[in-house]
């Protein structure tokens, strides 16, 4: 059956345009099975400083040999969350950025240290404002996308940037503390809210997980339970909703516990919102939202469940964005407390919408009107999306109508 849809323009809660933008030029790798394919685009690149986006770890490795023969790049793992920095780029890099250059091989000290490297790889080439209205208009625009909140903000000169173009009604800005303490009282007033991670990424399997992964691992849990609750107590005083990414369900349980026992201490304590939520024992989902802690997961992250079962055993790909559970049991409300984003993997409507109405698995899918609350605009002001849904062959095919 055909089914016709119009809905209004992505409201993306979750992804990072400042470092999209600075990246519009990079490789993408995203789409590149083939190792021979990513070899050629890398050894022709004629930046400076070549950085490469998208790499899938289940597709290829690159060997030492091969790094050595690259001109200067970095390349980011698809989940951004594992780098490699060959020779001749660390030798470019390492009387700027000494702390990163040493330490980029150090799976435990990246994850500890992922903002600092998110702003490095932003602030590798000047962000012109040009670019980023580039990226809202030519970009996010034409794939549906009108709202992106920015989860990384690397400067404080991009406040400025969106203030100059008119877009600050088109995202949301969150910190991280080195940025916010770099703030005058000004910039800091422009600040949406505050961001932390506590743990890693399926991609480079250092989510904090209680089934381990395939390789025995159980993941990296950035704090311990004691010095998150400290650093919390301490950001508090900014009175800024905290945005915290936790996809592993021993950081999920972790980031819970803590709220709420920063809660019975501190009554006014400022709002919490979960990043990525993908593993969330029912449990941990309960306590969460008798705390009104509210939950951004990625319905594209649904499909993790097939692309990464070499390192998933079947119960986590499984337990990945059990929406149904969060929605039907625990009775979480998309539009108030369940909002969704893409974080960039890929941005756009069409990916959305297919891993939303048809993910793998029942426990993932969500309806078409869950899809509009939790991630469209509010209304069709700005334009919309001409939607249909062929509910046989399991597609979805979207049309963008800027107003
Ligand atoms: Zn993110």
């Amino acid at each position: 059956m055909i089914e016709q849809y119009q809905i209004p323009l992505l409201k993306d809660h979750h992804t990072h345009p400042s470092i999209s933008a600075a990246f519009s030029g990079a490789i993408k790798l995203r789409n590149v099975p083939e190792k021979a394919d990513a070899l050629a685009l890398i050894r022709n690149s004629k930046e400076e400083m070549t950085v490469v986006l998208g790499w899938n770890t289940s597709y290829y490795q690159f060997s030492d040999e091969e790094l050595e023969s690259f001109p200067p790049v970095v390349i980011c793992n698809t989940s951004l969350h594992g780098f490699l920095i060959n020779p001749s780029a660390k030798a470019m890099l390492s009387n700027k950025h000494p702390d990163v250059i040493a330490n980029i091989d150090d799976e435990e000290w990246v994850e500890a240290n992922i903002y600092t490297i998110l702003k490095f790889l932003t602030n590798l080439r000047p962000l012109e404002t040009a670019r980023l209205k580039a990226f809202y208009d030519d970009e996010l625009l034409p794939l549906g996308v009108w709202y992106a909140e920015d989860m990384l903000l690397p400067n404080r000169e991009l406040i400025a940037q969106f203030n100059e173009l008119g877009y600050r009604d088109r995202t949301r800005l969150w910190a991280d503390e080195d940025v916010l303490t770099s703030l005058t009282e000004e910039d800091r007033q422009q600040i949406d809210g505050i961001k932390l991670f506590t743990d890693g990424a399926l991609g480079a399997r250092t989510a904090a997980v209680s089934i381990p992964f395939l390789s025995g691992e159980t993941g990296l849990l950035n704090y311990s339970d004691e010095h998150l609750r400290d650093k919390m107590a301490q950001l508090r005083h900014y009175n800024l909703p905290f945005a915290i990414h936790a996809i592993g369900d021993r950081a999920t349980a972790q980031v819970v516990n803590t709220t709420h026992s920063l809660r019975q201490e501190f009554p006014d304590f400022p709002p919490v919102r979960i990043e990525h939520c993908q593993f969330i024992s029912r449990e941990t989902a309960t306590l969460a939202k008798s705390l009104d802690i509210a939950l951004c997961p990625q319905p594209n992250f649904s499909s993790d469940s097939g692309v990464y079962t070499d390192r998933l055993p079947p119960e986590l790909c499984r337990a990945n964005n059990p929406f149904r559970m969060l929605i039907d049991e625990i009775g979480y409300v998309p539009g108030e407390d369940l909002l969704f984003g893409s974080d960039g993997m890929p941005h756009g409507a069409e990916y959305a919408l297919q891993q939303s109405l048809f993910p793998l698995y029942d426990e993932q899918r969500l309806t078409m009107d869950e899809f509009i609350q939790g991630y469209c605009m509010p209304d069709m002001t700005h334009g919309s999306l001409n939607v249909t849904v062929n509910t046989q062959e399991k597609t979805v095919k979207v049309e963008v109508c800027p107003a």
